[in-house]
């Protein structure tokens, strides 16, 4: 008898204890237990840091640059400063020679350039790889078919005018009609990327677990190109335009996870006015009859010049009004100072000076009031923006490059 009340007093101590690590253990996992972050992630295409200050001072964009509340802290594009290599920048956190997107196009099996635009192009994982192997919804919502294209490897929806699914139809409608841009230019390039963040707001509103969100809004630099960088009047308009919607973006992600959420806002490069075309296929042809393969870019040249005609073109190039800089397959040092060495890179690179820029053909200069690609700081200087309500835990002090904005999603996905 005696026996047995000293085993029920060691079992009820037992489970005192077994109880109480219990109960500190949950204590201390509490704060772990919140619901994860959705993270959004939205690429002014074609939009320099400096546009950001000619703006009114009412408008969301500007006044986020002054909230308290967000962060913004000017930061560096890469090489070339263009569309493609801006994306895969920031979305894979590593340069054009470590993830392979070097360009607007490389050198295809058939010996003729080939746009980047299928996943397989990217040689490292994205954020969204990331995010979908630690659960997390994934989307990109783009007004350009071809960044989505290449970002559609790790994607639960990828989303361009081109590929819209059902729902977005039904809650959305249908992207504005194609065959009607050039009505008015501007405007239609304005109201798709409205219909862009609408969409975004459909996708936060129909998934409301956590997610991490790409967007791509085309109207800076569709309008910039056109007319001109801010603050010419309808690239101002344009960026006007998207911060309304990025306001109204906002509202709708507190809405659908109150304090879950944090919206960057960045660009893939920046804008730079230009006047005088160089036509560069016009200096090449005076040289050699070859069908030598280039990529006009902008304010970059590619040459797939072969051994014979490279250092004869290079010359020409460098002779001609408006090149800054030719960069030849040997100067093995500027071109791992720009993270560009890979095999798809071609043998010659030229730069263009401030006001000009690589053009087909002369003529072309008629519509084109802005262009990109080069090393100006017009090109390369663009903004980073965070908002919402853990925007104040984030340090920014090492955050220099759109490389570095990786690192910046996967601390907010953790805490
Ligand atoms: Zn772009």
């Amino acid at each position: 008898m005696r026996k047995q009340h000293h085993r029920f007093l060691l079992l009820l101590l037992a489970l005192i204890i077994v109880w109480s690590q219990a109960a500190s253990a949950i204590g201390a996992a509490g704060p772990e237990q919140q619901e994860p972050m959705t993270v959004v992630v939205c690429v002014l295409d074609g939009c320099p840091d400096h546009s950001l200050d000619y703006l009114p001072e009412i408008t969301y964009l500007r006044r986020l640059c002054l909230d308290a509340n967000s962060q913004h802290k000017t930061i560096e594009a890469v090489f070339p400063s263009s569309t493609a290599a801006g994306h895969a920048a920031i979305f894979t956190g590593t340069y054009p020679d470590k993830n392979g997107i070097t360009g607007k196009e490389y050198l295809g099996d058939d010996g003729e350039p080939v746009r980047f635009n299928t996943p397989d192009t990217t040689e490292v994982p994205t954020l969204f790889h990331i995010a979908r192997s630690a659960g997390y919804g994934t989307a990109m919502i783009s007004a350009k078919a071809n960044v989505c294209r290449r970002l559609s490897g790790a994607t639960d929806f990828a989303i361009w005018p081109g590929s819209v699914p059902d729902w977005v139809i039904e809650s959305v409608g249908e992207p504005p009609d194609e065959s009607t841009q050039y009505d008015n230019y501007a405007g239609w390039h304005i109201e798709l990327d409205q219909w862009v963040l609408r969409t975004v707001e459909a996708y936060l509103k129909y998934n409301d677990g956590p997610a991490l969100v790409g967007i791509n809004l085309g109207s800076p630099d569709t309008c910039g190109h056109r007319f001109g960088p801010v603050p010419a009047a309808e690239t101002t308009d344009a960026l006007c335009a998207i911060s309304e919607g990025l306001e109204e973006l906002v509202a709708t992600l507190e809405a659908t996870r109150p304090g879950r959420w944090s919206l960057i806002i960045t660009a893939d490069h920046g804008m730079t006015r230009v006047d005088t075309g160089i036509a560069a296929r016009d200096i090449v042809g005076d040289i050699t009859d070859k069908d030598v393969p280039m990529t006009l870019d902008g304010g970059a040249l590619y040459v797939w010049a072969d051994d014979e005609d490279r250092g004869k073109i290079a010359d020409a190039l460098r002779q001609t009004e408006g090149v800054a800089e030719v960069i030849d397959i040997n100067d093995k040092a500027r071109r791992a100072e720009l993270h560009i060495e890979h095999p798809r890179t071609p043998p010659l690179i030229a730069i263009s000076e401030r006001g000009y820029m690589f053009i087909e053909a002369l003529l072309f200069m008629d519509y084109t009031l802005g262009s990109h690609g080069t090393l100006l700081d017009t090109d390369i200087e663009i903004p980073l923006i965070v908002v919402g309500p853990k925007a104040d835990a984030v340090n920014l002090e090492n955050v220099n490059s759109i490389t570095d904005i990786r690192s910046i999603v996967e601390m907010l996905f953790d805490i």
